[in-house]
């Protein structure tokens, strides 16, 4: 479908309707994910309308009015992205490659058979939401503002087909800064049962599809006191894929490993940064298939160094303990390890703009 995209304008409108009273961001706690702002962006594809986007406008927040059988309550068909602003030192509005999170979004559209959203018109319904809520836009050391880009089939149609209509949305909202509480190592439990993903699936495409699969096992690991699970690939659950909703990196010796882009691991932005800056580093980073055997191994041999997850709401998440049914292996000595507190850092330093930007990545919002 992605050739419907031509349909729509590149310099199509976003209308801006303001809402009559507009809220303060709220003081005091703000959690991930549970505070929005007093606007959304929406647009709508196909229907009566015919294929191409129509109607970008940034409106008062209000709820989404659908068919109870729209595809997306039945069949999933629905793909999101997760990115953050910032607010510089000087007042500055910044995002972080939000042209990666664009080009995703299409590659995750494309895999479910969705139409894509032209990347100008996402980054320009970002920019705009972004800008319009900017007052909500947090100052306090590592707080920032989320942004959930997302589309869903809105056809009212229970046959199993792609859906000939659609909603692209944006949400955003404050969060706090994700280590609180300082940088903290998790227990992560190594499962060997389930998977989120299998070969030929939809793992490089971010997809609430994904996530609902990946839930038991997630809740089955938190009640054996394990913050989140690290997944093995599906068929033999030997080849170690990502940690919870982050890409999975491991430090044996001198080199760091993460797994390849094989289609089970999602692209992530903060993956592809981290191993830029490895490699500018100096240190031998390698893309390649890690098995549990050699993770043993190497904690056996004393090489295990470091483990550590990348994503945009943690940057980076250290694993101190794995989890598995013989008992818990600690990672080193289970402290946050040198490279995952340089990592993050100095990801957090560019996001903030407190470093010279020399690679194209900070994206200044008009
Ligand atoms: C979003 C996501 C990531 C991290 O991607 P970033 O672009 O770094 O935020 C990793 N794994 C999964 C499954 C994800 O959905």
């Amino acid at each position: 479908m992605t050739e419907n995209a031509a349909q729509t304008p590149s310099d199509m409108p976003i209308e801006v309707r303001l809402a009559d009273e507009r809220h303060a961001c709220p003081s005091g706690k703000l959690g991930f994910g549970k505070v929005f702002t007093d606007h959304v962006f929406v647009a709508e594809y196909g229907g009566e309308g015919g294929p191409g986007w129509r109607d970008a406008r940034v409106v008062p927040w209000r709820e989404l009015h659908m068919s109870p059988a729209a595809s997306v309550l039945h069949y999933a068909q629905s793909i999101f992205e997760g990115l953050k602003a910032f607010k510089g030192d000087d007042g500055a509005l910044f995002t972080f490659r939000p042209e990666m999170h664009a080009a995703r979004f299409v590659r995750s559209a494309e895999r479910l058979c969705m139409p894509a959203v032209p990347e100008e018109l996402f980054l320009r319904a970002v920019d705009k939401l972004v800008r319009v809520e900017e007052a909500w836009v947090p100052t306090a050391p590592g707080a920032s503002m989320y942004i959930r880009p997302t589309m869903v089939a809105t056809e009212g149609f229970l046959g199993v087909r792609p859906a000939q209509s659609y909603t692209f949305f944006v949400i955003v909202g404050p969060v706090d800064a994700y280590y609180a509480e300082g940088f903290a190592p998790v227990k992560i439990w190594v499962e060997r049962e389930m998977c989120r993903v299998a070969v030929g699936g939809m793992g490089a495409a971010k997809t609430g599809g994904n996530y609902a699969a990946s839930l038991y096992a997630a809740e089955r690991a938190k009640k054996r006191g394990y913050a989140q699970v690290l997944w093995t690939d599906a068929k033999e659950h030997r080849f170690l894929e990502e940690v919870g909703t982050m890409n999975l990196f491991v430090r044996i010796g001198d080199e760091v490993v993460t797994p390849p882009l094989d289609g089970n691991i999602l692209p992530g932005v903060t993956r592809d940064s981290v191993l830029t800056l490895l490699r500018e580093r100096g240190v031998r980073v390698s893309e390649r298939a890690i098995t549990i055997d050699e993770l043993r191994q190497a904690a056996d041999a004393g090489t295990l160094r470091e483990v550590f997850g990348t994503g945009t709401a943690a940057v980076v998440s250290p694993v101190g303990v794995l989890g598995f049914e013989d008992g818990d292996l600690t990672v080193a000595d289970g402290k946050p390890g040198e490279l995952s507190v340089a990592l993050h850092d100095e990801v957090v330093a560019i996001q903030r703009g407190r470093v010279a930007d020399t690679r194209g990545w900070v994206h200044a919002i008009p």
